[in-house]
């Protein structure tokens, strides 16, 4: 049966305005911000190493699924594919990126996904440069897989956060803030800000951002309620799911970012 797609448009402020409310935001949390339009670099190059070169043309977000799908207990039959959620927001071949679980099908187990996938369409294949990052059963670590080379599926379970673009380049926000002084995360507190200026209007933010200084807690495995969803990986064998960073004296984040027109809410579940 094919799932429910339920679509609403977002609030879309400029992006000078968005700049604004961001720098305004965080620095109440960070010691140096500075938040300015930029053109998007090049995400297919390090350290992004993205399916896509850019995160422009018709930006919007899917909501696919959720945490009522995992708890209590997984409902097994809840395999979503990343080339069929392109065409559910109306854009086939589309890059998607974003926070989401592995199909169990795949990798046997429950794990973090990385979801960052060229869609196949318009002729060409998909390009899948998703990571995984699961539990090592044998040192209660870290495993950090390649989800796309090593599983070869667009397949995902239960729940995704995608944003989702035509994956062009293009004008963004750029977000530099360094050296935390609030308790809120980078995301947080970007969300607060947002919803401080904006009230009810509904206003939807996506993209990327790299931790260029400090370490950051991540975790593999366990929900909360998904006003904001990170997932994250690393050059370096690490990858999960951001809560913060825990060094806040040196951290320095570099975010690109922008407001999508549209969400589109698929197989929502009856009930949260
Ligand atoms: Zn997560």
């Amino acid at each position: 049966m094919a799932a429910i797609v339920e679509k609403s448009a977002l609030y879309v402020p400029t992006l000078k305005e968005l700049c604004e409310v961001l720098q305004d935001g965080l620095k109440k949390n960070f010691a140096e911000v500075q938040v300015s339009v930029v053109d998007c670099p090049d995400l297919t190059q390090e350290p992004f190493t993205f399916a896509a070169a850019g995160l422009c043309g018709k930006p919007r977000i899917a909501d696919v699924g959720g945490v009522p799908y995992l708890l209590p207990l997984p409902q097994m039959d809840k395999i979503y594919n990343l080339n069929t959620v392109a065409e559910q927001v109306e854009l086939p071949g589309a890059f998607l990126l974003g926070a989401s679980t592995v199909s169990f099908k795949a990798v046997g187990v429950n794990a973090e996904l990385m979801p960052n996938v060229f869609a196949k369409g318009n002729g060409k294949p998909e390009v899948n440069h998703s990571y995984s990052a699961r539990i090592d059963p044998a040192t209660g670590g870290f495993i950090l897989e390649k989800y796309g080379e090593k599983y070869k599926t667009c397949d995902f379970a239960l729940l995704a956060n995608l944003y989702i673009s035509e994956g062009k380049p293009g004008k963004v926000v750029e977000v530099r803030s360094c050296r935390r002084t609030g308790q809120s995360n980078f995301v947080s507190c970007m969300r607060e800000a947002l919803a401080k200026q904006f009230g009810d209007k509904p206003v939807a933010m996506g993209g990327t951002f790299l931790i260029q200084k400090g370490k950051a807690k991540i975790h593999v495995m366990g929900f909360d309620l998904r006003v904001e969803h990170t997932h994250c990986f690393s050059h370096h064998g690490e990858g999960g799911h951001y809560h913060s960073d825990t060094t806040p004296e040196t951290v320095e984040y570099l975010g690109y970012f922008l407001p999508a027109d549209f969400l589109y809410r698929i197989d929502r579940p009856k009930k949260t």
